[in-house]
């Protein structure tokens, strides 16, 4: 399709994939579900006026069924899942004194990155998938397809799947050996504001009681804080702890780790060990430029945005100094107001874990929800170096 430019020096285009969208959901041939990433729903409101900040759930899932989905689904479900495992994984890995410390890896950029330039330390990138490969695996490939299989008609036997975030590195993580085919389309959250004006929605004006389906739609606020910086590391806490016993003894809220300011950010957490969150790729590259990261810390988070995915390359843009900030209070204030804010209380991930997945880490969950990485050359990298090689002999 045609590029839009959204990166100063080109490093970085958005294709955009909202046109055939709307062309699969108006031809009605498939079932359609759609998954939206925690960041999306607040920052969707600044494409409509509103202030920034302000939280737009019901009123984006009641735009997403007038634009044409049949089901709505909510990437956090797959966050809450996505903590299961890693936070199990973790715990194997810091058993065994093997692989550490953990880097997350639910962050493609990073991903990337690691796998063009510092392929030597992919044993420590968590294998779990980020939240959008898993909702994508789920609906394509788990039980929910399974359940639709009376809609379908011949020859037509998996749902058309469709993710929204804030992100345009979501776009190429769907199409990374090991997890394509997971999902169709990924959007940013511009398209999906370019969508709802192109089918003439008063987005603003619309009720805000929009309600996910289920059951890959309910949540805890662990998996909401999944958009912004330090999100992920405190959610993987907040269940780690459970798991060894300590939920009582341990704060639920990490404030330590929370904020857009501050490059690195760390946490002590007792028994375990510290715990680092690198806001931005730039300060995991200086982290990663020493050896002392090796002992410091049992687990890194690297999120490539500053502020996280709040601040990510899909997300509309704004000239307010304090837009970080603002979208981070509302990812947090959902999350107080949630009436579960542990992963693990999910009652429908224990569903999951309970009739398809066994249990976190089972085999059935290593083949549905974890991934695998390799040491890969940036055609762009190569090109740089074949110029600088001709630049050298003509010089
Ligand atoms: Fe995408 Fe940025 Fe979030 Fe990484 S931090 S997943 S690049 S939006």
């Amino acid at each position: 399709g045609q590029c839009t430019l959204v990166c100063p020096v080109g490093a970085l285009i958005e294709t955009p994939h909202w046109h055939d969208v709307l062309h699969t959901l108006d031809s009605h041939r498939r079932i359609s579900a759609v998954q939206v990433a925690p960041a999306t729903r607040i920052a969707i409101s600044e494409e409509f006026g509103m202030k920034p900040g302000t939280v737009s759930t019901g009123r984006m899932i009641n735009a997403l069924r007038q634009i044409g989905f049949d089901y709505v689904f909510d990437t956090n479900f797959a966050a809450d899942l996505t903590i299961m495992e890693e936070a199990t994984e973790f715990l194997t890995r810091f058993k065994e004194q093997k692989n550490l410390p953990l880097f997350t890896s639910c962050c493609p950029a990073w991903v990337n990155w690691l796998e063009i330039n510092r392929p030597d330390l992919l044993t420590h990138l968590s294998t779990t998938k980020s939240p959008q490969q898993m909702h994508g695996a789920l609906t394509k490939r788990g039980a929910f397809a399974h359940s639709l299989g009376a809609e379908f008609t011949e020859g037509k036997t998996e749902p058309y799947v469709v993710s929204i975030m804030p992100c345009t590195a979501k776009k190429d993580e769907s199409v990374r050996p090991g997890v394509s085919g997971d999902l169709d389309h990924v959007l940013t959250t511009r398209e999906l504001a370019r969508m709802i004006k192109a089918r003439g929605i008063p987005f603003s004006a619309l009720p805000e009681d929009g309600k996910f389906d289920n059951p890959l739609g309910e949540s805890t606020g662990a998996g909401q804080i999944f958009g912004a910086s330090g999100g992920v590391m405190e959610a993987v806490v907040r269940t780690a702890s459970h798991f060894i016993g300590k939920e009582d003894s341990m704060p639920l809220d990490w404030h330590q780790l929370r904020g857009v300011v501050k490059d690195v950010k760390t946490a002590e957490i007792p028994g375990v060990g510290k715990v680092a969150i690198c806001n931005g790729i730039a300060a995991a590259q200086r982290m990663l430029k020493t050896e002392a990261w090796r002992d410091e810390f049992v687990a890194i988070e690297v999120m490539s945005c500053v502020g996280g995915c709040l601040g990510g390359g899909g997300e509309p843009k704004s000239m307010d100094p304090l837009i970080l900030e603002k979208r981070m209070h509302s990812i947090y204030e959902i999350d107080k107001g949630s009436p579960r804010r542990r992963s693990y209380e999910n009652q429908d991930i224990q569903k999951l874990y309970a009739t398809e997945l066994d249990k976190p880490n089972s085999p059935q969950a290593h083949a549905l929800l974890h991934t695998h990485y390799a040491a890969r050359h940036s055609k762009r990298l190569l090109l740089m170096q074949f110029l600088d090689c001709v630049d050298r002999r003509d010089g």
